[in-house]
């Protein structure tokens, strides 16, 4: 690999040479798998709705069948999305050794059908429900069977209650858990990859901070201004997919 490169092949090396390389993806990951960013003004399926207003903890308590009728239908359109190329390089980093985990604020589940391990979902994910009141797990196509048969289009668990999807809700707080391992591996990174995301939004728009003040470098790879621009290292602002395709073809990864 020469030296003097593309960004592309420059950000291939950087990760090559990295001892500690973290991904953290947004929405706009995702978009070339069809799932629009909700932070979009008049598209997809929030167009016609305030997200915050519906997919909020309250609503869901006061009035789980209004709560569903809603987040019933993301689930649907969620529910059979595929990766695209771009969660499938960095799937292939992972499993080559070059890339620690991936951190993502998507709840869509690509990451973990793409293959990653390692994969931290800080507003968790649409993969499984949980009943708030016995602790009892659902997954998926359980949930949207439950959902099917109920008169009221709840799914409910078998104490009866109405099941939670197991996704971070307006008025919730993040996990504890999934925030402090994303905490230690942007501390710990020599390398954090920011990928579709405006980094705007706490808890990702502290992260990257985080990896500088450890001593490690940051790569942006969006479309659009980010607060990090100024500081990073790589500042691609081409197509995800072309850019992270391009990345594992400089390492010959395919
Ligand atoms: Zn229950």
């Amino acid at each position: 690999m020469s030296a003097v490169g593309t960004q592309t092949e420059r950000l291939a090396a950087m990760i090559q040479d990295a001892g500690s390389v973290v991904a953290l993806t947004g929405a706009g990951i995702s978009v070339p798998s069809g799932i629009p960013d909700f932070r979009t003004p008049g598209t997809g399926l929030w167009a016609n709705v305030d997200p915050i207003e519906v997919a909020h903890i309250d609503v869901f308590r006061r009035d789980p069948e209004r709560f569903w009728r809603f987040y019933g239908d993301r689930f649907q359109t969620l529910e059979h999305r595929q990766p695209n190329a771009a969660h499938r390089a960095l799937a292939r980093l992972e499993a080559a050794g070059l890339l620690d985990a991936v951190i993502t604020q998507n709840i869509d589940r690509l990451h973990d059908k793409a293959g990653t391990h390692e994969l931290i979902e800080i507003h968790g994910t649409i993969g499984h429900s949980s009943c708030p009141v016995c602790g009892s797990r659902y997954v998926l196509p359980d949930v949207r069977g439950r959902r099917n048969r109920d008169p009221a289009g709840i799914p409910r668990c078998d104490c009866g209650a109405p099941l939670k999807p197991d996704v971070v809700l307006f008025g919730e707080l993040l996990p504890a858990d999934a925030l402090a391992r994303a905490e230690d591996l942007a501390a710990g990174a020599d390398l954090l990859l920011c990928i579709g995301s405006s980094l705007e939004v706490y808890p990702v728009a502290q992260l990257p901070a985080t990896t500088l003040a450890g001593g490690g470098s940051i790569a942006v790879i969006t479309l659009g201004a980010t607060p990090y621009d100024s500081r990073a290292a790589i500042r691609c602002g081409g197509d995800v997919v072309a850019e992270l395709t391009g990345v594992t073809a400089a390492l010959g990864l395919g």
